[in-house]
């Protein structure tokens, strides 16, 4: 068997269709570089299609449209607390910075779509710096036909 060679020249290349990669070359695509993604499995999606599709993030627009604002410092504390010896400050700050703008990103430029249940405990509500709702949102279901052919490339859910 012979291999054909395929030089393809592009701004970026993703590598991995998860949702970091798709994240990823969405986010270039908007900005208007051209972007390649690949992946080394048949099917595309990574672990993500299997994903339960819930996103944790303080401080979004999607908590304060239900009146609920987020106590200053209390996520921070939340994940000093939860993460004790493996606490990054400069990772957690750039995390509780730009979650809400990612967020943001998605709702305004893209079909994806979030929804956000008004009491969705944290694991450890109880924990300094704990919520009881505002923080855990859900990938909005999406008609899978809008993909076309490409739906059998998707990596299908857990059954
Ligand atoms: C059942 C289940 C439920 C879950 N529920 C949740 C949840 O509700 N909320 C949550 O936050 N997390 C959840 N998780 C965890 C979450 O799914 C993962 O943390 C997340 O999907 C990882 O995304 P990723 O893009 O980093 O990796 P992946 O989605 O795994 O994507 C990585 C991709 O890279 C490809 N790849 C790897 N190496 C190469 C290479 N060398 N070249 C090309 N491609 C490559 C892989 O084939 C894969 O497609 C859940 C996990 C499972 C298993």
């Amino acid at each position: 068997m012979t291999r054909e060679e395929v030089v393809v020249d592009v701004d970026v290349l993703v590598a991995g269709t998860g949702a970091s990669g798709m994240s990823a070359a969405v986010t270039a695509a908007a900005h208007g570089l051209q972007v390649l993604v690949v992946d080394k499995a048949a099917l595309f999606g990574g672990t993500t299609a299997r994903s339960g599709g819930w996103l944790w993030i303080p401080g979004t627009r999607l908590a304060t449209a239900q009146g609920i604002e987020e106590p200053p410092g209390a996520a921070k504390t939340y994940l000093a607390h939860e993460t004790t010896t493996h606490f990054d400050a400069k990772r957690v700050d750039a995390f509780l910075e730009n979650g809400p703008k990612a967020i943001d990103f998605f709702t305004g430029n893209t079909c994806v779509q979030f929804d956000m249940p008004t009491l969705f405990p944290d694991y450890h509500a109880e924990a300094p710096g704990g919520q009881q709702g505002g923080r855990s949102m859900v990938t909005r279901p999406f008609d899978g036909r809008e993909l076309g052919a490409r739906i059998r490339q998707l990596a299908p859910p857990l059954p």
